[in-house]
């Protein structure tokens, strides 16, 4: 299916203008900190204006989210400072209420997104409003999955619609939060034209350093906008401290990045380019596993005095690995002589475990 869109056409935005930035607090707290936040975001000339008001914690007991009782905030917010304002819906009643408030802009949040009878709901309550809708990536990288979900909400009459990537949710914690897999977005983008696609790359890399290469990777590869969580005492937040930045760290954040408007030619090679850079990533992480692996193997031959290097076994892998390459396309001998140096690595490293008392 299609997807039919229209401009965003956010109000007094300049989308050509990149990155669009949409910045505020994880959650609305109290109104002073929300009002004292969207002030200095507004003093940086940040024009579009996020904070969650039901919040969609992991564990029970933590903090949900402010409520309803947070939308006023962000009516002020609106009519003091003239910002944008957008928060996370998740229920019929969210989008009701967010609405009534005079929200400019309804977000759908990760976990939501992965869920078709929870975006099929927000969808029949949105059906018939002009509301610009972005949709968080779904927590787990399936396309299908987010086009379909984009699809409900655009058949619902919401034409207005754009995307956040944020990354995916994985088993073990990493360098990321939630990690980039850059090729997901750069292939949602060559289905589908004419979709903005942002970035929120303080969800994506869990903490604040990241926020700067996170979001100078999104500009290269021709992210049209950013949305970053910031707050006027990130340390003190009640949800998501460690990612959060004060609006003038963000300030200096968005002043260094590097915007490049390059041709389709040089976009196409960037893009390839990145997704090289995304591969070889995987591979650092596979090998990194693999180094687990054989050092937990190396415990396990120490404790049963075993001899680290097994010659058979070694053989086996050289030969089945080869031959599993040339069916790939690559010759014999050019797997062969990377899985000698894997091992050679491996040998190394179990050695180490065995000298170790
Ligand atoms: C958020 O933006 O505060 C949020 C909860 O994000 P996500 O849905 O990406 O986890
Ligand atoms: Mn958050």
């Amino acid at each position: 299916m299609e997807l039919k869109l229209s401009p965003l056409a956010l109000p007094g935005i300049d989308e050509e203008q990149r990155p669009v930035v949409i910045a505020g607090p994880c959650s609305a707290e109290t109104e002073e900190q929300l009002i004292d936040t969207a002030r200095q975001l507004a003093s940086y000339g940040v024009r579009i204006f996020r904070a969650g008001i039901w919040k969609p914690r992991t564990k029970p007991g933590g903090f949900e989210g402010i409520g309803e009782e947070g939308l006023p905030w962000l009516k002020r917010v609106h009519d003091e400072l003239g910002m944008l304002t957008a928060t996370e819906v998740a229920t019929p009643h969210h989008v009701e209420v967010a609405l009534a408030a005079g929200v400019d802009i309804l977000w759908v949040g990760a976990r939501t997104m992965a869920n078709p009878f929870a975006v099929q709901e927000l969808a029949d309550a949105m059906k018939g409003i002009d509301v610009p809708v972005f949709c968080k990536n779904p927590v787990n990288p399936d396309l299908e999955l987010r086009i379909g979900g984009l699809e409900r909400i655009n058949q619902a009459g919401i034409t207005r619609l754009a995307v956040i990537h944020r990354g995916f949710s994985t088993y073990e914690k990493r360098l990321y939060r939630n990690l980039p897999m850059w090729h997901v977005p750069i292939e949602l983008r060559r289905r589908i034209h004419g979709l903005p696609i942002y970035c929120d790359p303080s969800h994506m890399g869990g903490r604040r350093e990241l926020i700067a290469p996170l979001s100078q990777q999104a500009m290269d590869l021709g992210f049209d906008g950013l949305m970053i969580e910031a707050h006027c005492n990130p340390d003190c937040a009640w949800s998501d401290a460690k990612q959060q930045v004060t609006p003038d760290v963000l300030d200096f954040i968005l002043d260094k990045l590097v915007i490049r408007n390059s041709a389709q030619t040089t976009a196409t090679l960037e893009s390839l380019r990145k997704q090289i850079d995304n591969v070889d990533n995987q591979l650092l992480e596979h090998l990194a596993d693999r180094m687990r692996i054989s050092r937990e193997i190396g415990a396990y031959k120490k404790e049963h005095n075993m001899t680290v290097v097994q010659t058979r076994r070694y053989g086996e892998i050289l030969s089945k690995r080869g031959a599993q390459g040339v069916l790939r396309g690559m010759s014999n001998d050019f797997v062969k002589s990377i899985f000698e140096a894997i091992h050679e690595e491996s040998v190394r490293q179990q050695v180490e475990i065995m000298n170790k008392d």
